[in-house]
């Protein structure tokens, strides 16, 4: 408990553990554009930022240049060179790296600050031609500016200090950029633990709130704030003390973070082995999950790989990112799962440049892949090139039935052709599994087994979809229950129906990750579980307390519950127990 006195705390639904402290920055009302002090060993890395910006920039004016040229015509498309004047000119690169360099300025104030400069040279020349171009330098240092900020927003930092980042909403477009920024904690008024954004924020280690009534009422810009991820709390003008505590919890997770275990089986107190695999968003994560010790990854989220760049990624770069996680966990399997775009994972297939922001219920998943055939098939290309370099499992999200299955094998087998033919090296063969996270198919699995090769429970929307209740809202928090009856039951259907079959199941919503559930999975019959590398550790401790014959009791007494309070309540009973002595416990396998 923080000591002292908080003078205005606001509460929430923590949704990643933690303290922060930090100046409140809105996300979603920008007051301009953020000026401040940069420290000198910073300059390099946000000439890189601007850099990718301006990449960024000339893609989407080159994707833009096209469809003017196919939908116009070529004439009316020129009016795009005069944009790639401002990208590709060495003046103003300069003008902005000196103002970094020179008058430690941050990097989106240079590029405002330069651009205004040129505009100005350019209303001083006579030609009126020449002088229209003054309003073509406006527009792209907009777009330019336009793609740093989509990550970064309002706030005068003085050295060393955070930003806590306060939004309405945010998706996990947003929150992909938060860790390459200064952003030590976000804040929001709407949002469910479940949500994307705040898997997101555990996996990127931030702490995060969500759900605080009227927060964007309640706070001024660049107020210094503590947020409590693990309680929910938001306090406002924090005293020493608690600015002192929350920088040794920074440190501590500095810490943690740097911590390694070695690759091996983990187990139950009287030696029963559980197998632990890593969850990836990023490809980066992957020097994570071996460090912390995963057997492989269970689920790539690969999505999160075309996010909040504003493209496609095409077939070779994602066929590097996932060689590179295949190579680094090898020879441990990893899972590639196929895009799971759609309802808060926004993106527009028809044009990556423009936010998809509709969205209508289950379209999505594996449903807009098979529906965008091209853009499935570079990734089934890629998957299967990253085979030739290790063991790939392909995982298809949000599996209704085998029509699905059935579709996507054949598009496998097309993919294997077309690269036969054109000798690239690939694994014809890669085991199929489903995700299985409808109704549907947790109500008929052995349909979904017959034709798949393994499955991947995902309790994360299997919850949402069997209860009715949105994962990313905080209205529905009360409904949104791992613990409900109905959830269990199919839990227990669908560990009873794979093990029928000698087929892999494991599961890789977030209940995988949290001790609190761990007795009840293990007893309904789950033995692999996919979760963020940082939770690794916590969670084989967690496991080497338990033993399965106990774990067996607590899920039938949870089986006979009758609401999930019911439920829940039993689990941190069980949780508050102490633990019995074992014998004859086995000796643990060192893998790697
Ligand atoms: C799930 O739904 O449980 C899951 C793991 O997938 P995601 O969270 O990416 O929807
Ligand atoms: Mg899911």
């Amino acid at each position: 408990m923080i000591p002292g006195a908080a003078r205005q705390q606001l509460r929430g639904t923590p949704a990643s553990p933690g303290w922060a402290i930090g100046r409140v920055c809105f996300w979603s009302d920008p007051e301009g554009i953020p000026r401040y002090r940069i420290k000198p060993e910073i300059a390099s890395e946000e000439l890189r930022r601007l850099d990718e910006a301006l990449e960024t920039s000339r893609r989407q004016i080159e994707q833009l240049r096209q469809r003017v040229e196919n939908e116009v015509g070529k004439e009316e498309a020129k009016i795009f060179s005069s944009h790639n004047l401002l990208l590709n000119d060495p003046a103003f690169y300069a003008r902005v790296e000196k103002k970094l360099i020179s008058d430690n300025l941050n990097l989106e104030a240079a590029v405002e600050d330069v651009i205004e400069e040129l505009v100005k040279i350019f209303l001083k020349i006579p030609d009126p031609y020449i002088r229209e171009r003054a309003n073509d330098y406006r527009d792209i240092g907009r777009r330019v500016l336009d793609n740093l900020l989509s990550y970064q927003r309002q706030c005068t930092l003085e050295g060393g200090e955070q930003i806590v980042m306060v939004a309405r909403e945010l998706m996990p477009s947003d929150t992909v950029h938060f860790h390459r920024q200064h952003v030590g904690a976000f804040v929001t008024e709407h949002g469910g633990v479940s949500s994307h954004a705040a898997i997101l924020a555990r996996s990127l280690r931030l702490p995060a709130v969500v759900g605080v009534p009227n927060i964007l009422r309640q706070l001024r810009a660049g107020e210094l704030v503590l947020v409590d991820g693990r309680e929910g709390r938001v306090i406002v003008d924090p005293t020493p003390a608690e600015i002192a505590l929350a920088r040794k919890d920074a440190d501590a997770r500095q810490r943690a973070s740097e911590q390694s275990r070695p690759a091996q089986v983990t187990q139950t107190r009287e030696g029963a082995e559980i197998l632990l695999s890593a969850n990836l968003t990023r490809e980066d994560e992957a020097e994570d999950a071996r460090r912390l010790g995963a057997l492989g990854v269970g689920l790539l989220r690969t999505e999160f790989l075309f996010m909040g760049r504003g493209e496609f990624l095409d077939e070779e770069a994602q066929y590097q990112a996932y060689r590179h996680v295949v190579e680094m966990m090898a020879p441990h399997p990893v899972t590639i799962r196929t895009l799971d775009l759609g309802e808060d994972k926004h993106f527009n297939f028809e044009n990556p440049v423009e936010t998809q922001t509709t969205c209508t219920l289950g379209w999505r998943s594996i449903r807009l892949s098979l529906a965008y055939q091209k853009v499935f098939s570079a990734q089934l290309r890629a998957i299967l090139r990253a085979g030739a370099h290790g063991p790939v499992r392909v995982l298809l999200p949000m599996v209704t039935g085998v029509e699905e299955i059935r579709q996507v094998r054949t598009l496998l087998a097309e993919a294997a052709r077309e690269l036969a033919g054109r000798q690239i090296a690939h694994d014809a063969g890669l085991p199929v599994g489903a995700m299985i996270e409808t109704p549907a198919s947790a109500i008929l699995p052995e349909v979904i087994l017959a034709e798949t090769d393994f499955l991947s429970v995902g309790t994360n929307d299997l919850v949402q979809y069997v209860m009715v209740a949105d994962r990313a809202s905080e209205r529905l928090l009360s409904y949104y229950r791992s613990t409900a009856p109905a959830v269990l039951v199919l839990l227990k259907h669908l560990a009873d129906a794979a093990a029928a079959q000698g087929k892999d199941i494991s599961l890789c919503g977030e209940i995988a990750g949290d001790p609190l559930y761990l007795p009840l999975l293990l007893g309904l019959g789950y033995r692999n579980f996919s979760v963020a590398p940082v939770l690794l550790p916590d969670l084989a401790a967690a496991v080497g307390r338990l033993t399965l014959p106990e774990s067996q009791a607590l899920a039938s007494q949870c089986l006979q519950c009758a609401t999930a309070a019911e439920v829940e309540e039993i689990l941190r009973a069980a949780q508050n127990a102490p633990e019995a002595p074992v014998r004859g416990r086995k000796k643990s396998k060192k893998i790697h």
